[in-house]
């Protein structure tokens, strides 16, 4: 059964003091949310301990927004996928445009990080899109296929059950622009058609692939009433327990 999630990438924002706040507030409000729609929120590194206890006994999951690309040893400043499945989280973000455009994440390094995730428990919510050069040169499709391609099918069937996909046009990540639901639905059917080709339809129907980029409460209904757009990966709106709550709400 396909899942519906709405997850809030918190980036580089918020202390720990006011990262718990948020948590708190998010935790608080999610009380009104069906169940059939899981919230995972995903706070820096060093909030992960704290917001871990917050989320404790609710339907708020932890994810981490990366992980390193070496199981463990002398590499100063990284943190593992073992360190984050122990610190409790269920998921952890990968291939962020941010990640990809300022710190040289590959598609290679990617196959890496997620083979440690997957062996550490996580989950990943693997990010993919193209940037507004490609959107403007028609390369849209074919660029997210070759992500999809580069990564995913470096995997199986099985790994695919523990995959969440987040499309993110990278020209509407942070600027208000978001993609129409036509432009993000597009996408995510052919997201869905190159996994059928190479896992089948089950695990194809199964998949659940978010949309990223400038959702907030005053479109995400829309957004969401599509077929292939199962839940959204949400950056600036998640820093307000209430509009992450709004944009939930929106199923
Ligand atoms: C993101 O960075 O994943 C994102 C979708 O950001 P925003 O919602 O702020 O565009």
């Amino acid at each position: 059964m396909r899942k519906y999630i709405v997850a809030g990438n918190w980036k580089m924002n918020t202390t720990v003091p006011e990262g718990v706040e948020l948590a708190k507030s998010v935790v608080e409000k999610s009380k009104e949310l069906p169940s059939n729609v899981e919230l995972v929120v995903a706070p820096p590194f060093t909030h992960l301990a704290s917001v871990a206890e917050v989320l404790k006994g609710s339907k708020v999951v932890l994810s981490a927004q990366n992980c390193a690309d070496h199981a463990k040893g002398a590499y100063t400043g990284e943190i593992s996928a073992d360190m984050l499945a122990s610190v409790g989280c269920t998921y952890t973000i990968l291939g962020h445009s941010e990640r990809r455009q300022y710190y040289g994440e590959t598609d290679e390094k990617l196959v890496e990080k997620m083979k440690l995730a997957f062996a550490a428990g996580l989950k990943v919510i693997l990010c993919v899109g193209e940037n507004l050069t490609e959107r403007e040169e028609g390369r849209h499709f074919d660029v997210v296929k070759e992500q999809i391609v580069n990564v995913l099918y470096q995997f199986t069937a099985e790994d695919m059950a523990n995959v969440v996909v987040a499309y993110e046009p990278v020209w509407a990540i942070g600027t208000g622009k978001t993609a129409t639901a036509e432009q993000a639905e597009e996408i995510h059917a052919c997201i869905r058609t190159v996994v059928c080709e190479k896992f089948g339809a089950e695990v194809a129907e199964d998949l659940t692939i978010l949309y990223g980029g400038s959702c907030k409460p005053s479109n995400a209904v829309e957004l969401f009433a599509q077929k292939d757009i199962d839940g959204g990966l949400i950056g600036g709106a998640a820093l307000k327990a209430d509009d992450f709550i709004a944009i939930a709400l929106s199923f």
